[in-house]
C-alpha cells in the first residue's frame, strides 16, 4: 500500500529541505520525497494537501501524563490523543505520577499502558532520586534498562549539589541526559508570581528570576565539572539564556527548552487572579519574554516543550494562593510557534526544527526528520487555521490552558504515527 501526500510544502530540517513535492508511505516509512517520480511506483491512496506544510511529527520533552494515579487529571489515552491533536506523535512523560516513577517496575507499567492505549509515540522519563525527594539515587541503570530515556525530578527539585553532581555523574556513565527544573526553594519561598510591579499590585506572594537563575549557574557549572547532558528545562528568565549561552561558547553540554506559554505572555497576564496563569517557573518580565524568543531565535535555546501539566478545573478554581502550578500546552503549542512565524522570529523551517528535529535530536531518539526509510512520523499543518481555545474544544481531560478564550491560528489537521493515522480534524481536505 503506497499513500502520496500530494502538492504538500515540505519542511525537513535535517535536510534543509523547503519545497513544493509530494512524500510517499509505504508501510509505515517514508518511501519517497522530493517529486515523485514513475520510479515511485503508482500510488493506492493520493493525499491532495494543496501546498500545506508536510513536517516530521512534533515531539515534546515535556508532557505530564499523570498516568499511574492521577488519571481524574489526564491518563495516556487522553494525554496522547491531546498529543496527536496537536500535532505531536512523540512525548516524553514526567516521573511525578503516582507512585513515583522511579523503579523499572513503573517504567515497564507506562510502556505497556502506552502500548495498549496510545495514540503517539510515549517515551519515559525516570525520577533521578528516589521518591523525587532529592537525597538518594534512583536505581539509574535499571531504570535506563527498562527503557527510560532521560532523568529528572520535575515537579520537586534537587536542592542537595551534591547529589545533583552524583546524579550527573552515573547519567553520563549510561549516556543519559539530567533534566533540571531549576529553582531554588529557598530562595522561591512562598512565591506563587514573578516579584515585581504586577505582584504587588495583586498582593500576591512572588520570587525573583534569580531563584532560577542560581540553579541554572550552579547546575551548568556542575554539567561542567561532570562532563554530563543537562537539560535545563523550562527556562524563564533573561539570565538564564545568557549563563546557557555562554556555557554552550564554553563546550559545556547542555540543552535547554522554552515553554509556548513563557514565550507568548508576561506577568501582566495575573491581574486577573486567572489560576490558569499560575505556573512554575512564573511568567515573567516583556524583558524576560523578548531575551526568550531571542534565545530560541539563535539557538541557544533549543527547543519549545510544552509542560503540558493538566490539573482537574476543581484543583484549579479556588484562591490563587492555594492553586496548583501548572497549564496544559500540546494542543495549543503548535499556533504559539507560529506567532514567532508570524512575527518574522523564526523560519517556518526554524519552527519545525525546535519543536521536531532538535528535541528528537536532543534525547538521541530518532524522529525529527522527513528522510527515506524513516517511520513515517507525520504532521500536515494548516498554518492559517483559526480557532478560539476552549475547553469544549480540547481532548486533555483538564482543560487549564493559559490560552483559554484566545483566538489562536495554525493547527494540526493529520497526525501520522508510523503511517498510521492518529488524528484528522476535519472528514475532507478541502
Ligand atoms: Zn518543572
Amino acid at each position: 500500500m503506497r499513500v502520496r501526500i500530494a502538492n504538500a510544502r515540505l519542511l525537513d530540517p535535517a535536510s534543509g529541505r523547503d519545497e513544493q513535492g509530494s512524500l510517499d508511505v509505504v508501510d509505515g516509512r517514508i518511501a519517497s520525497v522530493g517529486n515523485a517520480d514513475a520510479a515511485d511506483g503508482v500510488p493506492d491512496q493520493v493525499i491532495e494537501a494543496n501546498g500545506l506544510w508536510l513536517a516530521p511529527g512534533l515531539v515534546d520533552l515535556h508532557t505530564h501524563l499523570r498516568e499511574p494515579g492521577q488519571e481524574y487529571k489526564e491518563d495516556i489515552e487522553t494525554g496522547t490523543r491531546a498529543a496527536a491533536a496537536g500535532g505531536y506523535t512523540l512525548v516524553c512523560c514526567m516521573a511525578n505520577t503516582d507512585p513515583v516513577n522511579d523503579s523499572p517496575a513503573v517504567t515497564e507499567y507506562i510502556q505497556r499502558r502506552a502500548r495498549e492505549s496510545a495514540s503517539v509515540r510515549v517515551r519515559v522519563i525516570a525520577a533521578a532520586t528516589q521518591g523525587l525527594r532529592g537525597e538518594i539515587m534512583s536505581e539509574m541503570a535499571g531504570l535506563a534498562g527498562a527503557g527510560a530515556v532521560a532523568f529528572s525530578d520535575d515537579g520537586s527539585v534537587i536542592m542537595d549539589a551534591a547529589v545533583m553532581r552524583r546524579v550527573l555523574e552515573y547519567a553520563r556513565g549510561i549516556g543519559r541526559p539530567v533534566i533540571a527544573h531549576c529553582e531554588d526553594l529557598n530562595l522561591r519561598g512562598s512565591g506563587v508570581v514573578h516579584e515585581g510591579a504586577h505582584a504587588s499590585c495583586c498582593g500576591l506572594p512572588s520570587s525573583p528570576g534569580e531563584a532560577e537563575t542560581v540553579m541554572v549557574a550552579r547546575d551548568l557549572e556542575l554539567a561542567r565539572l561532570t562532563g554530563a547532558h543537562l537539560h535545563v528545562a523550562h527556562v524563564s528568565a533573561a539570565r538564564s539564556v545568557e549563563l546557557i549561552r555562554d556555557a554552550k561558547a564554553a563546550g559545556v553540554r547542555v540543552t535547554a527548552e522554552v515553554t509556548p506559554h513563557h514565550l507568548l505572555l508576561t506577568d501582566e497576564a495575573i491581574r486577573g487572579y486567572d489560576t490558569n496563569k499560575k505556573m512554575a517557573p512564573p511568567l515573567r518580565t516583556a524583558r524576560d519574554r523578548e531575551a526568550l524568543r531571542a534565545g530560541l531565535a539563535d539557538g541557544t535555546l533549543d527547543c519549545i516543550a510544552t509542560d503540558h501539566a493538566p490539573h482537574a478545573h476543581y484543583e484549579k478554581d479556588v484562591e490563587f494562593t492555594a492553586a496548583p502550578f501548572g497549564v496544559v500546552g500540546l494542543e495549543t503549542a503548535l499556533a504559539a510557534g507560529l506567532e514567532l512565524v508570524r512575527e518574522d522570529l523564526l523560519s517556518p523551517l526554524a519552527l519545525i526544527d525546535r519543536m521536531s528535529t532538535r528535541p528528537a535530536r536532543a534525547f538521541g531518539m530518532g524522529g525529527g526528520t522527513l528522510e527515506v526509510g524513516a517511520p513515517a512520523d507525520l504532521v500536515l499543518i494548516d498554518p492559517e487555521r483559526a480557532f478560539k481555545v476552549e475547553p469544549t474544544g480540547l481532548e486533555s481531560r483538564s482543560k487549564n490552558s493559559a490560552f483559554l478564550g484566545r483566538e489562536l491560528r495554525g493547527r494540526a489537521l493529520r497526525t501520522w504515527v508510523g503511517g498510521r493515522l492518529a488524528f484528522a480534524l476535519d472528514e475532507e481536505l478541502s
